[in-house]
Protein backbone atom coordinates (compact mmCIF):
# COMPACT_ATOMS: atom_id res chain seq x y z
CA UNK A 1 0.00 0.00 0.00
CA UNK A 2 1.54 3.09 -0.70
CA UNK A 3 2.11 5.54 2.14
CA UNK A 4 1.42 9.49 2.26
CA UNK A 5 4.99 11.17 1.96
CA UNK A 6 5.89 13.96 3.89
CA UNK A 7 8.30 16.66 3.22
CA UNK A 8 10.57 17.35 5.93
CA UNK A 9 13.01 20.02 5.89
CA UNK A 10 16.27 20.04 7.76
CA UNK A 11 16.07 22.82 10.09
CA UNK A 12 18.97 22.44 12.66
CA UNK A 13 21.67 19.68 12.35
CA UNK A 14 24.42 18.80 15.04
CA UNK A 15 27.20 16.85 14.87
CA UNK A 16 26.79 15.89 18.77
CA UNK A 17 29.56 13.36 19.01
CA UNK A 18 32.38 13.55 16.20
CA UNK A 19 34.28 9.81 17.36
CA UNK A 20 30.80 8.44 16.90
CA UNK A 21 29.70 10.50 13.99
CA UNK A 22 26.64 11.02 15.80
CA UNK A 23 23.83 14.01 14.43
CA UNK A 24 20.95 15.27 15.81
CA UNK A 25 18.41 16.82 13.41
CA UNK A 26 15.60 18.85 13.82
CA UNK A 27 13.14 18.75 10.81
CA UNK A 28 10.16 20.46 9.55
CA UNK A 29 6.64 19.81 8.37
CA UNK A 30 5.96 22.97 6.91
CA UNK A 31 2.46 20.84 4.83
CA UNK A 32 1.10 20.16 8.01
CA UNK A 33 0.11 22.36 10.92
CA UNK A 34 1.05 20.00 13.81
CA UNK A 35 2.53 16.27 13.70
CA UNK A 36 1.53 14.34 16.47
CA UNK A 37 2.83 10.82 17.48
CA UNK A 38 3.31 9.27 21.24
CA UNK A 39 6.76 9.59 22.45
CA UNK A 40 8.73 6.52 21.64
CA UNK A 41 7.22 6.23 18.15
CA UNK A 42 9.30 6.30 14.82
CA UNK A 43 9.02 7.27 11.49
CA UNK A 44 10.50 5.96 7.97
CA UNK A 45 12.76 7.84 5.91
CA UNK A 46 12.58 7.20 2.24
CA UNK A 47 14.89 7.92 -0.36
CA UNK A 48 16.34 6.77 -4.05
CA UNK A 49 19.77 5.43 -3.49
CA UNK A 50 22.93 5.08 -6.53
CA UNK A 51 21.42 2.33 -8.10
CA UNK A 52 17.40 4.05 -8.39
CA UNK A 53 16.46 1.48 -5.86
CA UNK A 54 13.92 2.73 -3.03
CA UNK A 55 15.28 2.40 -0.01
CA UNK A 56 13.33 2.93 3.41
CA UNK A 57 14.70 3.01 7.06
CA UNK A 58 12.89 3.53 10.33
CA UNK A 59 14.51 6.61 12.88
CA UNK A 60 12.99 6.82 16.31
CA UNK A 61 11.66 10.57 16.75
CA UNK A 62 14.09 11.60 19.45
CA UNK A 63 11.52 14.36 21.44
CA UNK A 64 8.34 14.56 22.14
CA UNK A 65 6.02 15.84 19.84
CA UNK A 66 6.15 19.84 18.92
CA UNK A 67 3.75 21.39 16.74
CA UNK A 68 5.18 20.20 13.23
CA UNK A 69 8.87 19.58 14.29
CA UNK A 70 10.21 16.39 14.52
CA UNK A 71 13.94 15.49 15.79
CA UNK A 72 16.29 12.82 15.07
CA UNK A 73 19.36 11.14 16.67
CA UNK A 74 21.61 9.16 13.73
CA UNK A 75 24.84 8.11 13.31
CA UNK A 76 26.60 7.29 10.63
CA UNK A 77 27.43 3.68 9.82
CA UNK A 78 29.81 2.34 7.80
CA UNK A 79 29.28 1.74 3.91
CA UNK A 80 25.28 2.44 5.02
CA UNK A 81 22.80 4.55 2.68
CA UNK A 82 20.01 6.34 4.66
CA UNK A 83 22.52 6.99 7.80
CA UNK A 84 24.90 8.80 5.37
CA UNK A 85 22.31 10.24 3.29
CA UNK A 86 21.06 12.26 6.35
CA UNK A 87 24.41 13.29 8.23
CA UNK A 88 25.94 14.54 4.56
CA UNK A 89 22.72 17.05 4.42
CA UNK A 90 24.12 20.14 3.55
CA UNK A 91 24.43 22.32 6.57
CA UNK A 92 21.80 25.63 7.20
CA UNK A 93 20.96 27.75 4.91
CA UNK A 94 20.77 25.53 2.62
CA UNK A 95 19.13 22.47 4.63
CA UNK A 96 17.87 20.55 1.92
CA UNK A 97 14.79 17.85 3.11
CA UNK A 98 14.35 14.47 3.16
CA UNK A 99 11.09 12.55 2.61
CA UNK A 100 8.98 10.73 5.29
CA UNK A 101 5.98 8.59 6.16
CA UNK A 102 4.93 7.73 9.83
CA UNK A 103 4.66 7.86 12.52
CA UNK A 104 4.41 4.57 13.21
CA UNK A 105 5.32 1.90 16.02
CA UNK A 106 4.40 0.85 19.57
CA UNK A 107 7.13 1.60 21.36
CA UNK A 108 5.41 3.67 24.14
CA UNK A 109 4.93 3.90 27.74
CA UNK A 110 1.98 2.59 29.47
CA UNK A 111 -0.57 4.48 30.76
CA UNK A 112 -1.33 5.42 33.92
CA UNK A 113 2.77 6.12 33.96
CA UNK A 114 4.58 3.64 36.26
CA UNK A 115 7.99 3.11 37.34
CA UNK A 116 9.41 2.53 34.56
CA UNK A 117 13.40 1.74 33.77
CA UNK A 118 14.84 3.16 30.50
CA UNK A 119 17.27 0.95 28.94
CA UNK A 120 19.29 2.24 26.09
CA UNK A 121 22.56 1.89 24.20
CA UNK A 122 23.98 4.40 21.14
CA UNK A 123 21.32 6.20 19.35
CA UNK A 124 18.83 4.06 21.43
CA UNK A 125 18.62 6.88 23.61
CA UNK A 126 16.57 8.89 21.13
CA UNK A 127 13.15 7.47 22.01
CA UNK A 128 14.24 7.58 25.55
CA UNK A 129 15.07 11.80 25.23
CA UNK A 130 11.38 11.54 23.78
CA UNK A 131 10.04 10.00 27.12
CA UNK A 132 11.93 11.70 29.60
CA UNK A 133 10.47 14.97 27.51
CA UNK A 134 6.88 13.69 27.52
CA UNK A 135 7.34 13.04 30.89
CA UNK A 136 9.05 16.29 32.75
CA UNK A 137 7.91 18.75 29.59
CA UNK A 138 10.01 21.83 29.75
CA UNK A 139 7.86 24.72 31.50
CA UNK A 140 4.73 22.23 31.90
CA UNK A 141 3.00 20.41 34.34
CA UNK A 142 4.94 17.30 35.73
CA UNK A 143 3.59 14.24 33.89
CA UNK A 144 5.68 11.11 36.09
CA UNK A 145 3.55 11.08 38.62
CA UNK A 146 5.98 11.18 41.40
CA UNK A 147 6.86 7.62 39.89
CA UNK A 148 10.28 6.56 39.81
CA UNK A 149 12.01 7.08 36.75
CA UNK A 150 15.53 5.38 35.64
CA UNK A 151 17.50 6.16 32.39
CA UNK A 152 20.23 3.30 32.01
CA UNK A 153 22.32 4.74 29.43
CA UNK A 154 25.35 2.28 28.01
CA UNK A 155 28.22 3.79 25.56
CA UNK A 156 31.82 2.61 24.93
CA UNK A 157 33.30 5.99 25.57
CA UNK A 158 32.92 9.12 27.39
CA UNK A 159 32.51 11.29 24.25
CA UNK A 160 29.50 9.21 23.15
CA UNK A 161 27.45 10.06 26.17
CA UNK A 162 24.65 11.73 23.75
CA UNK A 163 22.41 14.67 25.51
CA UNK A 164 24.50 14.20 28.61
CA UNK A 165 23.98 17.55 29.72
CA UNK A 166 20.47 17.52 29.12
CA UNK A 167 19.75 14.68 31.35
CA UNK A 168 22.28 15.82 34.08
CA UNK A 169 20.07 18.72 34.32
CA UNK A 170 17.20 17.13 34.39
CA UNK A 171 18.04 15.00 37.46
CA UNK A 172 19.66 17.57 39.44
CA UNK A 173 16.21 19.25 39.72
CA UNK A 174 13.79 16.18 39.38
CA UNK A 175 14.56 13.87 42.17
CA UNK A 176 12.45 11.16 41.01
CA UNK A 177 14.48 10.96 37.81
CA UNK A 178 17.31 9.04 37.90
CA UNK A 179 20.59 9.67 35.14
CA UNK A 180 22.77 6.66 35.18
CA UNK A 181 25.50 6.69 32.39
CA UNK A 182 27.91 3.37 32.28
CA UNK A 183 30.84 3.19 30.20
CA UNK A 184 31.99 0.09 28.87
CA UNK A 185 35.34 1.38 27.72
CA UNK A 186 35.76 4.14 30.35
CA UNK A 187 39.14 6.12 30.40
CA UNK A 188 41.13 6.03 34.02
CA UNK A 189 39.70 9.09 34.98
CA UNK A 190 36.16 8.54 34.28
CA UNK A 191 34.54 8.41 38.26
CA UNK A 192 30.91 6.79 37.22
CA UNK A 193 29.26 4.11 36.56
CA UNK A 194 30.99 1.24 34.51
CA UNK A 195 29.69 -1.93 32.97
CA UNK A 196 27.29 -3.04 30.79
CA UNK A 197 23.84 -1.86 31.01
CA UNK A 198 22.48 -5.19 31.96
CA UNK A 199 24.42 -5.77 35.60
CA UNK A 200 22.97 -1.82 36.46
CA UNK A 201 19.51 -2.82 35.80
CA UNK A 202 19.08 -6.28 37.77
CA UNK A 203 20.74 -3.74 41.10
CA UNK A 204 18.12 -1.19 40.31
CA UNK A 205 15.63 -3.76 40.40
CA UNK A 206 16.97 -5.64 43.73
CA UNK A 207 17.09 -2.23 45.47
CA UNK A 208 13.77 -1.00 44.33
CA UNK A 209 12.24 -4.69 45.58
CA UNK A 210 13.91 -4.53 48.74
CA UNK A 211 12.56 -0.93 49.28
CA UNK A 212 9.42 -2.24 48.71
CA UNK A 213 9.82 -5.23 50.88
CA UNK A 214 9.10 -7.51 47.53
CA UNK A 215 10.64 -11.05 47.17
CA UNK A 216 12.45 -11.56 43.90
CA UNK A 217 12.38 -13.24 41.40
CA UNK A 218 8.46 -12.31 41.35
CA UNK A 219 5.87 -15.13 41.70
CA UNK A 220 4.87 -15.69 38.07
CA UNK A 221 1.44 -14.08 37.21
CA UNK A 222 -1.63 -16.66 37.42
CA UNK A 223 -2.10 -18.06 33.53
CA UNK A 224 -5.65 -17.33 33.90
CA UNK A 225 -5.48 -14.29 34.14
CA UNK A 226 -6.22 -12.37 30.91
CA UNK A 227 -3.27 -10.38 29.55
CA UNK A 228 -5.68 -7.30 29.23
CA UNK A 229 -6.26 -7.21 33.03
CA UNK A 230 -2.43 -7.62 33.50
CA UNK A 231 -1.39 -4.43 35.37
CA UNK A 232 2.17 -4.12 36.97
CA UNK A 233 3.99 -1.43 39.07
CA UNK A 234 7.12 -1.20 37.26
CA UNK A 235 7.85 -1.81 33.66
CA UNK A 236 11.22 -1.66 31.37
CA UNK A 237 11.78 -0.23 28.24
CA UNK A 238 14.53 -1.10 26.12
CA UNK A 239 15.80 0.10 22.84
CA UNK A 240 19.37 -0.60 20.79
CA UNK A 241 21.07 -3.13 19.15
CA UNK A 242 19.73 -6.95 19.40
CA UNK A 243 22.46 -8.00 21.28
CA UNK A 244 22.14 -5.73 24.21
CA UNK A 245 17.91 -5.66 23.97
CA UNK A 246 18.16 -9.61 24.06
CA UNK A 247 21.42 -9.66 27.33
CA UNK A 248 18.54 -7.25 29.15
CA UNK A 249 15.51 -9.34 28.82
CA UNK A 250 17.28 -12.32 29.46
CA UNK A 251 18.20 -10.96 32.53
CA UNK A 252 14.95 -9.60 33.30
CA UNK A 253 13.18 -12.77 33.04
CA UNK A 254 15.84 -14.36 35.66
CA UNK A 255 14.30 -12.04 37.83
CA UNK A 256 10.78 -13.17 37.37
CA UNK A 257 9.59 -10.29 35.40
CA UNK A 258 6.57 -11.12 32.77
CA UNK A 259 7.62 -10.60 29.22
CA UNK A 260 4.54 -8.46 29.18
CA UNK A 261 6.32 -5.91 31.73
CA UNK A 262 9.34 -5.47 28.86
CA UNK A 263 8.60 -3.45 26.13
CA UNK A 264 11.57 -2.72 23.33
CA UNK A 265 12.50 -1.51 19.71
CA UNK A 266 15.46 -3.32 18.33
CA UNK A 267 17.58 -0.90 15.53
CA UNK A 268 18.82 -4.30 13.89
C1 LIG B 1 12.29 0.93 14.69
C2 LIG B 1 13.70 1.37 14.35
C3 LIG B 1 14.15 2.60 14.78
C4 LIG B 1 15.45 3.04 14.48
N1 LIG B 1 15.87 4.23 14.95
C5 LIG B 1 17.14 4.63 14.73
C6 LIG B 1 17.62 5.87 15.28
O1 LIG B 1 16.89 6.59 15.98
N2 LIG B 1 18.90 6.24 15.01
C7 LIG B 1 19.73 5.46 14.25
O2 LIG B 1 20.90 5.85 14.05
N3 LIG B 1 19.30 4.26 13.73
C8 LIG B 1 18.03 3.85 13.93
N4 LIG B 1 17.59 2.68 13.38
C9 LIG B 1 18.46 1.96 12.45
C10 LIG B 1 18.22 2.53 11.03
O3 LIG B 1 16.92 2.18 10.58
C11 LIG B 1 19.20 2.01 9.99
O4 LIG B 1 19.25 0.60 10.06
C12 LIG B 1 20.62 2.53 10.16
O5 LIG B 1 20.63 3.97 10.08
C13 LIG B 1 21.53 2.00 9.05
O6 LIG B 1 20.93 2.30 7.82
P1 LIG B 1 21.83 2.58 6.54
O7 LIG B 1 20.92 2.72 5.38
O8 LIG B 1 22.78 3.71 6.82
O9 LIG B 1 22.71 1.28 6.44
P2 LIG B 1 22.43 0.03 5.46
O10 LIG B 1 22.74 0.45 4.07
O11 LIG B 1 21.05 -0.49 5.75
O12 LIG B 1 23.44 -1.03 6.05
C14 LIG B 1 24.83 -1.02 5.78
C15 LIG B 1 25.52 -2.06 6.64
O13 LIG B 1 25.50 -1.67 8.02
C16 LIG B 1 24.91 -2.67 8.85
N5 LIG B 1 24.04 -1.95 9.80
C17 LIG B 1 22.75 -1.63 9.62
N6 LIG B 1 22.28 -0.94 10.68
C18 LIG B 1 23.29 -0.83 11.55
C19 LIG B 1 23.43 -0.21 12.82
N7 LIG B 1 22.38 0.43 13.41
N8 LIG B 1 24.64 -0.27 13.43
C20 LIG B 1 25.67 -0.91 12.84
N9 LIG B 1 25.60 -1.51 11.63
C21 LIG B 1 24.43 -1.49 11.00
C22 LIG B 1 24.08 -3.52 7.91
O14 LIG B 1 24.01 -4.86 8.40
C23 LIG B 1 24.85 -3.44 6.60
O15 LIG B 1 25.89 -4.39 6.60
C24 LIG B 1 16.31 2.21 13.71
C25 LIG B 1 15.84 0.98 13.26
C26 LIG B 1 14.57 0.54 13.59
C27 LIG B 1 14.09 -0.81 13.10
Amino acid sequence: MARELLTARLERKECISEVAQCYHFVFVLDELESFPFAAGQFVSGVAVDANGKLQTRAYSLASAANGNKFELCVNRVEEGFFSNHLADLPDLPIGGTIQIHGPHGHFILHEPVTDSILVATGTGIAPMRGFVQSLFPEGGPDRSNGKQIWLVYGTRHESDIYYRAEFEALAARQPNFHYLPTLSRAEKNWTGMRGYVQEHVARIIEERAARLGQTLPVPPVDPAIPAAELNFDVYAYICGLNEMVSSVRERLSGLGWHKKQIVFERYD
